[in-house]
């Protein structure tokens, strides 16, 4: 793709860094409009991958999360059975 164009005021050619949908030209300080077809694939691209991100965080939000959250929860279970097991047989220790 060809991503060069040339300030309409004093000609000069101008490189496209990607940064929106105008530029300046560095030597006469022309706000120069980019061509559509310039900064349209690179909006897109960005658009996907913030889609993509906004997909992956809802993933970890309804899957991801909860998944370790139920582990957790069961985990808790366990340790909390065992802990008042223990607390069970040090009270009837003490208690006789
Ligand atoms: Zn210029």
């Amino acid at each position: 793709m060809d991503r060069s164009l040339s300030c309409p005021s004093c000609g000069a050619g101008l490189e496209y860094g990607e940064a929106g949908r105008t530029i300046r030209c560095p030597y006469c300080g022309t706000i120069v409009q980019v061509p559509e077809t310039l900064w349209q694939p690179i909006e897109q691209a960005r658009t996907v991958s913030r889609w993509t991100k906004y997909i992956i965080l809802f993933l970890i939000l309804t899957v991801v999360l909860p998944t370790c959250l139920g582990l957790l929860g069961t985990a808790l279970g366990i340790g909390g059975g065992i802990f008042a097991a223990i607390v069970s047989v040090v009270v009837s220790f003490f208690a006789r």
